[in-house]
């Protein structure tokens, strides 16, 4: 099975900040975004050691394994821990988010979409009417979610909700999250980094979608947050994924609905 993938991109610095330390990767098989921070201006380096890591290790047209995409995760981890001293630690130390899709060949299944996350980007599926947000934040106010002890309405405004607790740089060693989803039809991958959802609810990010046609989508959406505050960086990958039997299989359509919104979590969270 083959898909053709759509790609819409955009970054902006946003209207507050003077340096974008976002960067992004869009070239087949990767579509990430990374969100770097820390000390002595590294956000940027940080951030951009993560995606030409990937962009070496994972260059256009490969189809890896799952595996390699966890090692070639690795690999950037290691690229941007060599971007402090060793003797730093704490907010000098350069850091970033990473998070996307890449299109993987898993051994005796084919081709899958594999979502990879470390911090509070996120990646999110489109499906023409609902967005379901597909990664858990790593953050200090999702844990505090995930506890019952505040909302999503509070933790939009708490004073912790900057704090993420995964990074790239971070630590020798970073656990990604990843869930495997199969490519059926069409689907639509939205990648962010949080410039978009701290400025956009999913309801109003939903109704953009809606509203914009493929090439637009991300140009859409970033303007959007750039109007509503754009006190972040903001960084948006759109993938539109269309897979090949979609057409000829259309009368199993209705026996598929299920496995559509299927989504296998390879991982154990804990
Ligand atoms: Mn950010």
């Amino acid at each position: 099975m083959t898909s053709a993938v759509d790609v819409s991109v955009r970054s902006d610095v946003g209207v507050v900040r003077s340096v974008n330390e976002d960067s992004m990767l869009a070239v087949d098989p990767v579509f990430v975004v990374a969100d770097g921070m820390g000390g002595h201006a590294r956000g940027d380096a940080a951030s951009q050691a993560a995606v030409a890591t990937l962009a070496r290790v994972l260059p256009a047209g490969a189809r890896p394994t799952p595996d390699e995409v966890i090692a070639a995760i690795d690999e950037a981890n290691t690229a941007v821990r060599a971007l402090s001293g060793a003797e730093e630690s704490g907010i000098a130390v350069a850091g970033t988010t990473l998070t996307g899709v890449v299109r993987v060949r898993v051994p005796d299944n084919g081709e899958q979409w594999m979502v990879v996350n470390v911090g509070d980007s996120r990646v999110y599926r489109w499906n023409g009417r609902e967005l379901d947000q597909l990664t858990v934040d790593h953050s200090a106010v999702q844990e505090l979610v995930d506890a019952g002890l505040i909302t999503v309405a509070q933790a939009a405004v708490h004073p912790e909700r900057n704090v993420i607790t995964r990074a790239l740089g971070a630590e020798d060693l970073v656990d990604t999250d990843v869930l495997l989803v199969e490519p059926r039809g069409r689907q639509t991958f939205l990648i962010c980094s949080d410039g978009l959802t701290k400025e956009l609810d999913d309801t109003e990010i939903a109704r953009i979608l809606a509203d914009t046609r493929g090439a637009y989508a991300a140009d859409a959406l970033v303007e959007a947050a750039i109007e509503a505050g754009g006190r972040d960086n903001v960084t948006v990958v759109v993938v539109e994924s269309v897979t090949g039997e979609a057409d000829s299989a259309a009368e199993d359509t209705r026996d598929r609905v299920e496995e559509t919104g299927s989504i296998e979590d390879t991982r154990p969270r804990g």
